[in-house]
Parts: structure tokens; sequence; C-alpha cells
């Protein structure tokens, strides 16, 4: 298998232990990961068709990555697989700005996508907290989500058209770059989410949406986490962003950024709303947040003043892992049953005596509990661990879901079957052997 990849993708394949090794994690601390036979870092199609003919034809697995930032290992290595890098792919091949649509090769990390679509009025609108980082692929494949999800759709609402390699190198391109389209079935959004499980996504073609004419910010305490929630879930309509931190969340962002936000209160909700008549939109949300029992409020609507609130919550995760090791979470609960899943996140911090920092995308009711522990500490480990998987069975008993946008990965392959039923499964298994009949991409993972 190495020899043919060296002779077919020379130059482009790596087989140093120690470079290998930088390929080979996502961003996921918890997953474990393998040891790969080579990195193939792909600068063409025609490259990852290379690739995954010579895997087929070997019957090795294939972990494709974009740029490893993911949450759930879904990009870490398997012993003896192939890793195929997408990210030197990094080309934006055209913005349409009369058609809003962009089309670009896999790597492209959405920020630059997003800053090039700004220059003609345009963004693009999924926006995950990685964004400065992460790529176009990953976030196709993991059907990302990000803070400004609630009004304006996930990746998923986004995609238009795909360029796909599937594992016997054949190349097809799924979907259509029209606003409607009802040719055959629908693989654009099956494909989007699938984790690197069914083909490869080499080319994109995404939607792009017009500027609002203002983003207005208001900030909001509260003295619990719940009553926020009760806030969101009553008051709020189709705000742009609605990101939660409570107060554990809170200090360590102050901690590490010096931000000096509030740090008494239970909880902080920053809120952005797009509107023509900015002022008004959002003195309507303060004062709703008022009658709702916010302790304090602030606004603004200057644009650079609400970016830095935005930032500050774009800091929760980093802040947290300077507490200690994390164990991150991503749940998802209808809105209505938001703040008991908070108090079921509290009731499980003090029973398993660890500490969880909880922030999110209240709007999406998509929850990120982090559970905080020192490693050192005897039975701490396995504390946090129990109080992890606690938080994804009360996550289930109230409805919702183990994974809201990080995917299952290597991570929560245990609770898949907690949350599908055998029948549903086994239809994605039978829809996986349609792609990968072989099942060398990513296998075992995601489903
Ligand atoms: C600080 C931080 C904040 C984050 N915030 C968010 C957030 O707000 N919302 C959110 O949803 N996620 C968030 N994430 C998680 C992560 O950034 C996303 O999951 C992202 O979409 C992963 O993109 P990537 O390019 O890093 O993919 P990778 O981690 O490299 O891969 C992720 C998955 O996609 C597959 N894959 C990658 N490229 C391709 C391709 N071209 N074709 C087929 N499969 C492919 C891989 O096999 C793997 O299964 C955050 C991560 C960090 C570190």
């Amino acid at each position: 298998m190495l020899s043919d990849l060296l002779t077919e993708l020379p130059g482009r394949v790596i087989t140093d232990p120690d470079v290998m090794a930088a390929y080979s994690r996502d961003q996921c601390g918890a997953a474990e990961s393998g040891t790969a036979a080579a990195v193939v870092l792909a600068r063409s199609t025609e490259d990852v068709q290379a690739v995954l003919r010579i895997a087929s034809r070997h019957r090795v697995p294939v972990v494709t990555r974009g740029t490893g930032t993911g949450l759930a290992g879904a990009a870490n290595a398997i012993d003896g697989c192939i890793v195929l890098s997408l990210a030197a792919m990094a080309e934006i091949l055209e913005i349409d700005p009369l058609n809003r649509t962009a089309r670009v090769q896999a790597g492209v990390v959405n920020g630059d996508l997003d800053a090039a679509a700004r220059r003609h009025g345009l963004f693009y609108a999924p926006d995950p907290g990685s964004r400065a980082i992460s790529s176009i692929g990953g976030n196709l494949a993991t059907n990302a989500g990000g803070m400004c999800c609630a009004r304006y759709g996930v990746t998923r609402d986004h995609a238009l058209q795909l360029t796909v390699v599937l594992p016997t190198g054949a190349v097809t391109t799924i979907g259509a770059t029209t606003r409607k389209d009802v040719c055959g079935l629908a693989l654009v959004p099956l494909v989007v989410g699938s984790e690197g499980t069914l083909c490869v996504i080499t080319e994109a073609t995404v939607r792009l949406t017009r500027l609002p004419p203002a983003r207005a910010t208001a900030v909001a305490t509260f003295a619990s986490t719940a009553t926020a929630v009760h806030f969101v879930a009553e008051s709020l309509h189709e705000p742009a962003a609605a990101e939660l931190m409570d107060r554990v969340t809170v200090r360590a962002v102050n901690r590490m950024t010096g931000m000096g936000l509030d740090e008494d209160a239970g909880a902080t909700l920053i809120v952005q709303l797009d509107s023509a008549d900015p002022d008004r939109s959002v003195a309507a949300c303060v004062a709703a947040a008022q009658r709702q029992g916010a302790l304090d409020t602030f606004w603004t609507v200057d644009a650079d003043e609400g970016a830095m609130f935005m930032e500050a919550r774009r800091a929760a995760l980093p802040a947290l892992e300077q507490l200690g090791s994390v164990l991150l979470d991503d749940v998802c609960v209808p809105l209505t049953r938001l703040a008991e899943m908070q108090q079921r996140i509290d009731a499980i911090a003090e029973r398993c005596e660890v500490t969880i920092g909880t922030f999110g995308h209240a709007a999406d009711g998509n929850l990120h509990p982090t559970v905080v522990y020192d490693p050192a500490e005897p039975g701490a480990s396995d504390r946090a661990r129990q109080a992890f998987d606690e938080i994804l069975r009360a996550a289930l008993a109230l409805g919702g879901t183990v994974t809201g946008e990080h995917g299952i990965g290597s991570l929560k392959t245990a609770f898949v079957g907690d949350q599908l039923d055998p029948v549903g499964r086994e239809l994605m298994h039978r829809v996986k052997a349609a792609f990968d009949p072989d099942g060398i991409l990513n296998p075992g993972r995601a489903y």
C-alpha cells in the first residue's frame, strides 16, 4: 500500500512518525487515537481519487481530515490507516454575488470564506466558534453549528452542491447550485453530517447571505441559568445569537482574558439581533429581559463592541481548559426543557463531585456542559467520565440528543444505541454499505 501511495502521489505522502503524530488527533482530548500507516496531503480531487483507489485495493481504512478542530475524535487516526488531509485544498474557486453562492475547495477555512464573501456585501452564515481554524469540508462533514444558527440555520442549510469521491475512486457531483432542486434523492443533506463515513468531499457550492443592515448586542445577567434560558424560550424571537455562560465559565473567561464580566451573577446571556432598526429591537429585548428578572443589562449598537462580547463567549472553551483537563459535552434539548437540563447538570456536578462550566447556544437549546477535573487527583477521571455520561443520559431523558453539533465521532459511539432505535440504525448501516461496501471510510464511527 505504502509503495503504491509513494509511486502515485509523489511529494504528498508523509511517513515520518513525528510529523504523522500532528495529523493523528483532533481537539478532543478524551477520544483514543491510533497510529496511521501514512498521511497524504491531497492537492486535488484526482489525488483523493488515487488515495481511495489504493485504499480500496488494499482494504485499508481512510480517515479524512480537514483542519483537525473536531471535538468528537472523528478525525483521529485508526491503527494502520491512511490519514487523508484536505487542508491543502484551500482555494476559493468562485464567489457569485448575484446568485449569492460560493464554490470552494474543501480545505478552505470557514473564516476565509466569510471574509471573501463580506467584500461583496454577503457573509457565510454558519459560524462555529472555530471559524478561524476549521475547514468547510470538516464543517460539512460534521454539520457544524455555531452562534448565528438560531436565525440563519446550520451548515446543512447552506450546502447546495458537493463534489464527492467514493471509495472506488469514482467522482460524483451531488445536489444543485440552484435555490430549488427536487431531482432525485437528496444526497447533499445525507452526506452533510456523515462524519467522513460515506465519501470524501473535495468541493462545495454553498449559499451566501446578504449582510444584515445592522446588528445590536444586548448583555443580560440573571440569578441562575434556569432564569436566563426561561427568558430565551419565552421572549426571544429569532435572535441572530443567544449565547449563554454560567458563573463557572464567566470566572474562567475573566481569569484568562481579564475582561471583567460580572462574576456574581448565576448566568450571563449575550444576545445579538440583526435588524433594520437595531435601537428599537435591542430596547425591546432589554425591556423583556428586565421583566423576566435580569439582574443587570447592557446594550450596544456598536458592531465592534458587540463583537468583543462574542469574543468573550468564544473564549469559553479555552478558558475552561486552563482550569484543568476537560470533558466537553454537546447536548441539545427542546427549548422548553433547557432549564430542567441545567438543573440536572447542577445535580450531576454535585453528585459526581466535579466542576462543570456550562456555555452554549441557548436559542438552539444546545449546551456545552464542560466537566473540568484534575487527572492527578485520585478518582477524579472516573468521576468526570461518570458526570459526562450522566449528562448525555439526562439529555435523552428530556427528549434531546447526545450531540447537537460536534458529532458522535469515536467519543460517543456507546450512546448511539440509546438514541437511535435498531431499525433506524440498521438503515444507516445499509446506507453506509451502499456508499462504502468495504467499510474503509472512518470505520466503526458515528452511527
Ligand atoms: C475552540 C473550538 C470551538 C468550536 N466551536 C464549534 C461550534 O461552535 N460549533 C460546532 O459545530 N463545532 C465547533 N467546534 C468543533 C469543530 O471545529 C467542528 O466540528 C468543525 O466542523 C470541524 O472542522 P475540521 O475542518 O477541523 O474537521 P476535522 O476535525 O478535521 O474533521 C471532522 C470530521 O469531518 C470529517 N471530514 C473532514 N473533512 C472532510 C471532507 N473533506 N470530506 C469528508 N469528511 C471530512 C472527518 O473525517 C471527521 O469525521 C469547535 C472546535 C474548537 C476547537
